[in-house]
């Protein structure tokens, strides 16, 4: 049910006046962004996606070094997966970039290595939703196809003072960013609505005062804009705790292992290790977990270093020992890849972040004995 003070649709006149107000403040107040100066579809793919999840001065530098890496899409589909991997490291959500890269594959095998121009070709590829393709259609080839980022989501919430959670709804927000959008300038009108949220309209304390759309959203008028969006309650984050191996043999080499396609995570390497049962010590987690992943005995010795890692949907706790190898070949039983390196071979292959710290760790190790 819509409550009394929120507003379902605008008149012609207020879009018209709410338009008019956001391309004139992004004409003057609009950032300036690398993905801005060009119109190169592969280009505004590239930053879309490293956006997805990523906060623009994060990304800043890793979309510059990634153009020179794979300039084009033709580069990005010959490159090996594990160069992709290893030039998205430290980005995290890491099917990002396995679906760019089979994402430009299928560009060269399906479109003769052009980026398709239409929404449905665009949709069809992979890692690419709806407001993915509608800021690359709008900002590459200026066509009017909306968008509906978190950011997008916060300012219409606002807007139009929503009064349940933005996901709930989401398509009456669809609507609502295809009725504001202006047709004559979808490019910069995208463009400014990404602004106005990343800039004014920002979750906590939004800058009403400086807003070019004050006059006209409710819940400002309401004084709501604090509590819009209403969030989803959530429950608690589990957090999981797990036992990881630095195993060394007799040659001073560490054992790594590279994870399965599918699944969190995906085509990268790591130490090896596994989740903690009830009742285990981390000893015990860790030389069960070497034992039935790897058909391999060894034993755990001193701590090394224990790891802290936020996901999206858990925490994770690494608790990192060396160990040695006693018996067995090492077998990719739960794992696609095994494989013996040096400490400083370590830097050429794509780890997680969480993985990163424990080389910095053996790196602090190694110098201090
Ligand atoms: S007036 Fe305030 S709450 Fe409303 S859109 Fe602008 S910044 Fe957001």
């Amino acid at each position: 049910m819509v409550s009394a003070q929120q507003r379902d649709t605008l008149s012609l006149p207020e879009v018209n006046k709410l338009r008019r107000a956001l391309l004139a403040w992004y004409a003057a107040s609009g950032r300036d962004l690398p993905w801005r100066r060009t119109q190169d579809p592969y280009a505004i793919w590239v930053s879309e996606i490293m956006l997805q999840q990523t906060q623009v001065k994060t990304v800043i530098p890793y979309y510059e070094r990634w153009l020179k890496q794979f300039p084009t899409i033709a580069a990005l589909a010959a490159a090996d997966q594990q160069q992709v991997l290893k030039a998205w490291q430290g980005l995290g959500y890491y099917a990002r970039a396995r679906n760019l890269h089979r994402a430009a594959q299928i560009i060269m095998q399906q479109h003769r290595g052009m980026f398709p121009i239409t929404l449905e070709a665009v949709l069809a590829l992979p890692g690419i939703g709806r407001t993915t393709a509608g800021g690359i259609l709008s900002a590459a080839l200026n066509q009017p196809v909306a968008i509906l980022d978190g950011n997008v989501k916060r300012v219409l919430a606002r807007l139009m003072a929503l009064q349940v959670p933005p996901n709930r709804v989401v398509e009456q927000l669809w609507s609502w960013s295809e009725m504001l959008l202006d047709r004559q300038q979808p490019r910069d009108f995208n463009q400014a609505l990404m602004d106005l949220g990343a800039t004014l309209c920002t979750p906590k304390n939004p800058a009403c005062l400086l807003c070019p759309w004050r006059d006209h959203c409710q819940a400002q008028q309401l004084t709501m804009q604090n509590q819009i969006p209403y969030s989803n309650s959530r429950s608690a984050v589990p957090h999981k705790q797990i036992g990881v191996a630095v195993i060394w043999n007799d040659q001073g080499q560490i054992l790594i292992d590279r994870r399965p396609q599918d699944g969190l995570l995906g085509g990268l390497w790591e130490f090896p290790g596994g989740k903690l049962e009830p009742g285990e010590t981390v000893e015990e987690c860790i030389q069960r977990e070497i034992l039935e992943e790897l058909g391999m005995v060894i034993e755990v010795g001193d701590h090394l270093v224990n790891v802290d890692h936020a996901y999206s949907h858990f925490h994770v706790t690494l608790n990192v020992h060396h160990c040695r190898h006693i018996s067995g070949e090492p077998q990719p039983i739960e794992c696609d890849e095994v494989r013996w390196v040096t400490l400083e071979e370590l830097e050429h292959y794509p780890f997680p972040k969480a993985n990163v710290r424990i080389i910095e760790a053996l790196h602090q190790y190694v110098a201090q004995s």
